[in-house]
């Protein structure tokens, strides 16, 4: 079941779960739009050729919903009482925070060992370096801002690019040293305001332009909000804002995304195997680990400093 936002990758993984599945003897099923589809019996027969030809592709072929019903216990009883009308007796769901919440109240309440695989764009899951969808994500980025960079340099100005990342700024952190932007702001980080206004004082005038990367839960309100209070402290500079939106959510998943997402699809079948519940399964330091559901959803994951730091120095 893939869940939440959709993100690039999570076709790759739902092939590598099905794959990985049959492998091992086992009957797999696709469940359709999340927890809606598993409440309501939107449940398919997965096969090998199922999958084939979906590694490339973005979005996710089981597609995602969000569910108000299953915040209910009502709703979650259907939902299970679906998945044991299906023969249905462990539970892959691939999705962000909100979708291991769920499935993490599902399994303490009913007898259904799940697995987490992490997929979502934000990469803000506790346990796992890289989450699948999220190096896709940067990527795009990367190559928008050095889309924007071209006309930026032609006209001498200064451009916020508006990324996504409501409570967390990890790619605006990453897609911004990866196109050398001149400043980034992170939910994560407060006070940015004055920062950037001495950086404007200080080199904006020396310099022909600039990219200043804004994550959209920015504490100010996101670019278009600080793109108009700089342009009316500075109005000696030409000033352009442009929001990236849902382009960042879409388009074929990166050869990174594809391996991590094959790799991690594998390793919840082999959870299973071995008798795990209630797992998410990560990657750090390239091992696949497991992550107790409960700490992914409970602990935060930080945005490295060191990368913050790293920016300013070398911009
Ligand atoms: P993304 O990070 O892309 O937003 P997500 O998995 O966090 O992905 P959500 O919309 O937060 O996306 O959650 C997906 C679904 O999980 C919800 O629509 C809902 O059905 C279920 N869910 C979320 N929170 C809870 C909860 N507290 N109790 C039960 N179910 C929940």
């Amino acid at each position: 079941m893939t869940s939440g936002g959709d993100a690039p990758g999570m076709n790759a993984a739902i092939r590598a779960v099905v794959r990985a599945g049959i492998y091992n003897n086992m009957e797999v099923f696709g469940i359709k739009r999340g927890y809606m589809g598993m409440i309501e019996g939107d449940i398919i027969p997965m096969t090998s050729q199922s999958v084939s030809g979906i590694i490339q592709r973005g979005g996710t072929i089981l597609q995602t919903a969000r569910c108000k019903e299953f915040h209910e216990y009502e709703g979650r009883k259907t939902a299970y009482e679906q998945l044991v009308k299906f023969g249905i007796q462990a539970l892959i769901a691939i999705g962000g925070d909100g979708t291991f919440t769920g499935a993490s109240i599902m399994s303490k309440e009913f007898d259904m060992p799940i697995i987490g695989l992490p997929g979502t764009i934000d990469n803000d899951l506790f346990g796992t370096d890289y989450t699948i969808g999220y190096d896709t994500a940067v990527n795009t980025v990367v190559e928008a801002v050095d889309k924007i960079r071209d006309t930026a340099s032609s006209h001498g100005r200064i451009f916020f690019v508006e990324v996504m990342g409501r409570e967390a700024g990890f790619v605006a952190l990453r897609s911004g040293i990866a196109s050398g932007a001149e400043a980034i702001l992170v939910p994560e980080v407060k006070g940015q305001y004055e920062k950037l206004r001495q950086y404007m004082i200080n080199r904006a005038e020396k310099r022909k332009s600039s990219i200043i990367i804004v994550a959209e839960g920015e504490e100010e309100g996101g670019a278009a909000v600080i793109a108009e209070r700089i342009k009316s402290e500075f109005p000696q500079f030409s000033i352009r804002t442009t929001i990236l939106g849902h382009i960042q959510r879409g388009g074929s998943p990166s050869a990174f995304d594809r391996v991590t997402a094959s790799r991690m699809g594998a390793a919840a079948i082999d959870a299973l195997l071995d008798d795990q519940k209630s797992i998410m399964i990560g990657l750090a330091n390239n091992e696949i680990v497991h992550v107790p559901l409960n700490k992914s959803i409970k602990l935060h994951k930080d945005v490295n400093r060191d990368l913050l730091k790293l920016a300013e120095i070398i911009r």
